[in-house]
């Protein structure tokens, strides 16, 4: 069972300085998958830049232009939380790349599964504009390219990030072709995810937010991956499964106040590989978001690894959280959920 790694030191060019997304969060899981020996067990995949056609898969002609703009006058702020430096355009050409040839890799067969360990990442990025350190929209690109390139018809993204994937839910909220599952903390940055959000059109119903109270831990995340996820991904049938993969929820990270554990993480990664090998061959593609606690990414990454490559021994080096806030009781929001979304 070969597992993809996408990976390349460009990534790490993308210079945000003492932003909280810097090159040090690739930096410590790489050095982390060599010392505990699972990097040589992956199948090393080489990014290559998209092309500006790619990119127009979902952005607009003026948000590419500008961004490419940006860094050419040598980088800045684009918005409160969203900066470049000269090589970020470059080097968010290889992030988009880099998820497109892992999707190749997987629909050609040449791996069973890949995780995209690219920077800055993208699921904020909307069709016109950059924010939440997102200058383009990795795995909604490499969506587009796949439903263009394989005929796909379905493709369902999950996004366990702790924050709302704005962008990606704007770029296929009136796709019926893109289920988009998303938790998240809310209300949180970026404002978006409420359950009434549900996509427009003829694609009603294939937006389908899990906005999560603070305080939500491993066992609230399993119980809403057993009881929406799972279902609403067996209705949907996908052909294809890409992840967006922000650690952020872990319970050390500092951007949040979710209580996720990394064995936590690795529960949730077991239910969408199973997801994955009942519904499409096991085709299954993750892309790096958020996660900003290094120990704790690092260790979330690898175990995420050690699932997709079967092997049972997961490490948790944190542990579960020391000082556990109680459980929110989500009886009345997953009967809501099921509710809007049929799902009883
Ligand atoms: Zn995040």
């Amino acid at each position: 069972m070969k597992v993809g790694l996408v990976y390349d030191p460009i990534y790490l060019k993308h210079d945000t300085g003492q932003h909280v997304e810097n090159a040090s969060r690739l930096e410590a899981i790489i050095s982390h998958l060599e010392q505990t020996g699972l990097k040589q067990q992956l199948t090393p995949i080489n990014p290559h830049p998209t092309t500006a056609e790619e990119l127009s898969l979902v952005h607009h002609e003026q948000h590419i232009s500008h961004i490419q703009e940006v860094a050419q006058k040598g980088g800045g702020w684009l918005d409160a939380d969203t900066i470049m430096s000269p090589n970020s355009y470059e080097v968010a050409l290889y992030a988009v790349g880099g998820v497109i040839k892992a999707t190749e890799a997987v629909m050609n067969g040449e791996v069973a599964s890949a995780f995209a360990l690219v920077r800055p990442p993208g699921h904020h990025a909307t069709p016109q504009q950059a924010m939440g350190f997102c200058l383009f929209n990795n795995v909604a690109i490499a969506a587009k390219y796949a439903l263009a390139s394989y005929g796909l018809e379905r493709i369902f993204i999950i996004d366990f990030d702790v924050h709302h994937g704005n962008g990606t839910q704007e770029a296929f909220y009136d796709n019926p072709q893109v289920l988009y599952v998303s938790t998240h903390l809310y209300p949180f940055y970026p404002g978006t995810g409420d359950i009434d959000e549900t996509g427009g059109g003829e694609a009603e119903g294939t937006t389908l937010n899990i906005p999560l109270p603070s305080g939500s831990g491993d066992a609230e995340y399993e119980q809403v991956f057993a009881q929406i996820v799972a279902p609403a991904a067996k209705r949907f049938k996908p052909q294809l499964i890409l992840v967006s993969a922000g650690y952020d929820p872990h319970w050390a990270d500092e951007l949040a106040m979710m209580q996720v554990s990394v064995s936590g993480f690795a529960r949730m990664v077991k239910i969408i590989n199973e997801l994955a090998e009942e519904l499409c061959n096991g085709r299954l593609v993750f892309s790096l978001e958020g996660g900003y606690n290094l120990t704790a990414l690092a260790a979330s990454v690898k175990a995420t690894f050690d699932v997709l490559l079967g092997n049972t021994n997961i490490e948790d080096p944190l542990g579960p959280p020391p000082h556990r806030i109680a459980a929110p009781d989500l009886t009345h929001l997953i009967k809501a959920i099921k509710e809007i979304h049929a799902l009883l």
